[in-house]
């Protein structure tokens, strides 16, 4: 609940224009001009940084909505009872509904390659038109009796949108908003996001600065995406989701006088590998990180490195970590396994004979084996984790699936005494 509230916190941006529009109106003027100014540098800076990370989709998005905040501004300077304006007006939101949808179904390719170049040129073709249209005035205005009714309808007085368009922009939305749901990324949000922000600009375009308030907040969304990526990248495991080595340094950093660390191992590991392959190896140290994030008793997780894990407990009684700590183990080795079987059919009939019959699946047994010492006076935390590593190795010493201490909790030693 936590996480799905944190990935939609940037939308909290969103109420930033009207937030800040009161404050502008005691600007001096040449002050609310250069507000005016921010949204194309701002879609710049978000395109940098998109593309300098190999964020394809946002990068096509950032460039997309940057050209359509470029070609808005020009409607709101010519005033939208210009027929040539109005027939930009509706085109543009036509356009930016279609290239959104695109954008949206693409995968996260580099620009910087043939595909991606060519998916650039795709974006940027139907803006160039508009573009060239608008050049040329008297151009588009004849368009204007030939756009269909509900083109020319607002949706309400103050909205300035036509039905149509918002006919089309609202499912594309709820298309958006249903994939934040379903793929869980700072992308997603930052994409739904970003049209939102440049469809209510659309729309609010009448009631200067929230139109460049808006259009401002939506590269500031695709930024902020962008630098999400980069910190899950230095601080989160690609492969498990749990929190990295890094994460784990600046966590021992701020640790308290009373703590205790874990490490943990998988028994047998590498038998997995070689039996079943590298994929299965990965699929089981997924399992593993699921049930480890269960720990109790405050435990944070993070993954050390290979198939070793660490749990840091903070100013928690021994029995407690002693016994949240044989609690997700029992979770590992109880974890009904299934791999795919390491044999393969060598034809296709003997293939389909096996899938009749095992389903050509086989359920496995993983256990791990964990090592726990308690912070003493004085001791630093690679102190601390080198006793945690050796009561590891006597557990698996020992016979493995079991966990051992490095000598009782110091507090217990000293209530003892
Ligand atoms: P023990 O019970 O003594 O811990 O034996 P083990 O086989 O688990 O230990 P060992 O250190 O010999 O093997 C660890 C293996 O983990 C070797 C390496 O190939 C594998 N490994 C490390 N990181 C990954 C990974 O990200 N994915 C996969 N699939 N394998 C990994
Ligand atoms: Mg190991
Ligand atoms: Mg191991």
């Amino acid at each position: 609940m936590l996480k799905l509230a944190r990935l939609y916190l940037p939308l909290l941006l969103l109420s930033l224009p009207w937030a800040v529009a009161p404050l502008l109106s005691l600007l001096e003027p040449a002050m609310r001009q250069l507000v005016g100014t921010l949204p194309l540098p701002l879609f710049g800076l978000a395109l940098a940084f998109a593309a300098g990370f190999k964020r394809g989709r946002v990068a096509l998005c950032a460039i997309h909505l940057g050209f359509a905040a470029l070609l808005l501004q020009q409607i709101a300077r010519a005033g939208l009872d210009q027929p040539d304006a109005y027939v930009l007006y509706t085109l543009l939101g036509l356009t930016v509904c279609v290239v959104q949808v695109w954008t949206l179904v693409q995968r996260d390719t580099s620009l910087f390659c043939r595909r991606g170049l060519s998916k650039l040129a795709l974006t940027l073709a139907p803006y160039a038109t508009l573009a060239c249209f608008w050049s040329q005035p008297g151009e588009l205005a004849p368009l204007l009796v030939r756009l269909h009714p509900l083109l020319l309808e607002q949706v309400q007085p103050q909205l300035l949108l036509s039905r149509g368009v918002a006919w089309l922009g609202l499912p594309i939305l709820g298309l958006s908003l249903l994939l934040t749901l379903t793929r869980r990324t700072p992308d997603e949000v930052a994409l739904f996001g970003a049209l939102l922000c440049v469809l209510l600009a659309m729309a609010l375009l009448s009631q200067p600065p929230l139109p460049a308030l808006l259009l401002s907040v939506a590269p500031l969304l695709l930024t902020l995406s962008v630098i999400q990526h980069i910190y899950a990248m230095a601080f989160v495991d690609t492969l498990t989701g749990v929190p990295a080595r890094r994460a784990l340094e600046h966590r021992l950093a701020g640790l308290g006088r009373q703590y205790a660390i874990a490490m943990l191992d998988i028994d047998h590991f590498k038998q997995f590998n070689d039996t079943y392959g590298h994929d299965v190896g990965d699929q089981v140290l997924r399992m593993v990180a699921t049930q480890l994030r269960q720990v109790g008793a405050g435990g944070s997780l993070f993954r050390y490195g290979g198939e070793e894990f660490t749990i840091v407990f903070n100013g928690r009684r021994e029995e407690e970590v002693v016994a949240a700590l044989d609690a997700v183990r029992q979770r590992v080795e109880h974890y009904p396994m299934q791999v795919r079987a390491p044999q393969r059919p060598r034809n296709d009939k003997a293939g389909r004979q096996a899938r009749q019959g095992a389903r050509g699946q086989k359920q496995v047994q993983v256990t791990i084996s964990i090592g726990v010492a308690w912070r003493e006076s004085d001791e630093r935390p690679d102190m601390v984790i080198k006793r945690a590593d050796k009561a590891l190795y006597r557990a698996k010493g020992a016979g493995r699936n079991r966990v051992m201490t490095d000598g009782p909790d110091p507090r217990r030693q000293r209530r003892a005494a």
